[in-house]
């Protein structure tokens, strides 16, 4: 049977990365179907809303997502409608794999890791946040749960095991932070004791950034609270070229949505000059999550070496070729 998902193109550079991912796709022969849905300014333009229900409808029904950025207006009723779309499906991990390319302004060529970051709990609260009526205090509660904790550090310990990783490090702040982040942690133990054939480490989060930047070859898994995994994932794209190649997988029970972390980049949008690698690898990580890992490594596989050959690299990565132009280079390798 024909798998459907859900194709949400987007905003700003959004439609030119997404036309560029289905070509090579297409090219890929993934058999996969596309239902195409609205979000963001897109969505508000044609139905009035930012998530119009039809689109929630949709990725219920298909249960996996390829998005391109969104814009949220200001005062739209949302502070982001990717906060929004993670919290209607309970999409809790957040997975982000940092991977070393070539020919990049990368300071390395051996980073090979995953960042796996809580995505619905910790100090990302909406509740909770105030600011004193004179403006001198404000407050803001962190809130981690045994239950949050526990699925996060066992999706991480099974992204290690189906993919043949060797260890895990949880990240935390427990000697400082000693209620939630050594809950978070306490629990990280229990979970790792389970899986005694990977190799299980704690590094304290201000340590980790640095190892991070002077060692970063060490890290293999890095499982750890919504905050810290959002310094850390930015961290790692940068580490390994910056956010033209970095995708993001959000994945829950009942759904998964699969993205380019770069945002809707206005300043070159309807340019054709925008680098489509990054959705093209959240599309990689969504062939492996729909149970098709051999087209995912030729995805893979294509996008290292148009860039070893440097053909038709987009503005970013030092070339002068277009969105398609890659694409096309992208497609004829694989
Ligand atoms: P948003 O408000 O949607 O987050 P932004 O411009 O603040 O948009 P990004 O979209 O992430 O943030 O862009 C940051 C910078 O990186 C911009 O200069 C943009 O042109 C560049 N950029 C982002 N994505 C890409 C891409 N895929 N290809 C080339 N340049 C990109």
């Amino acid at each position: 049977m024909t798998q459907t998902i859900t194709v949400i193109r987007g905003d700003g550079i959004g439609p030119e990365i997404m036309d560029a991912t289905l070509f090579v796709l297409d090219k890929l022969g993934t058999g996969l179907s596309y239902e195409f849905a609205d979000a963001g300014l897109a969505a508000l333009e044609k139905h009035g809303e930012l998530i119009p229900a039809s689109t929630l409808e949709s990725i219920k029904k298909n249960k996996v997502a390829l998005k391109s950025p969104l814009t949220t207006p200001v005062g739209g009723g949302f502070s982001s409608i990717n906060v929004a779309l993670r919290r209607q499906f309970d999409l809790y991990a957040n997975v982000r794999p940092a991977i070393s390319f070539p020919n990049t302004k990368s300071r390395y060529e051996n980073v090979d890791l995953i960042t796996v970051r809580e995505n619905t709990e910790g100090a990302y609260l909406s509740e909770g946040q105030e600011v004193s009526a004179d403006g001198e205090t404000a407050f803001s509660g962190t809130r981690i749960t045994r239950k949050g904790s526990e699925r996060i550090v066992r999706y991480a310990f099974e992204l290690a095991r189906s993919t043949g990783r060797k260890k895990v490090t949880a990240v935390h702040k427990a000697n400082i932070i000693k209620s939630t982040s050594g809950l978070f942690l306490n629990v990280a133990r229990e979970v790792a004791a389970k899986y005694p054939e990977i190799e299980f480490q704690e590094m304290i989060v201000d340590n980790a950034c640095m190892q991070l930047v002077m060692r970063p070859e060490q890290f293999d898994v890095i499982v750890t609270t919504n905050l810290f995994g959002d310094i850390i994932s930015d961290l790692c794209a940068g580490l390994v070229g910056g956010l033209g190649l970095a995708p993001g997988a959000n994945i829950g029970e009942s759904a998964a949505i699969f993205e380019a972390v770069h945002g809707t980049a206005p300043d070159i949008a309807g340019k054709g000059i925008a680098n489509p690698c990054a959705l093209l690898l959240g599309a990689a990580q969504m062939l492996d999550h729909v149970g098709q890992p051999q087209n995912a490594e030729r995805l893979r596989k294509a996008i290292v070496a148009t860039m070893e050959a440097k053909d038709s690299l987009t503005g970013d990565l030092g070339g002068t070729g277009g969105t398609m132009d890659f694409a096309r280079a992208i497609a004829s390798r694989l």
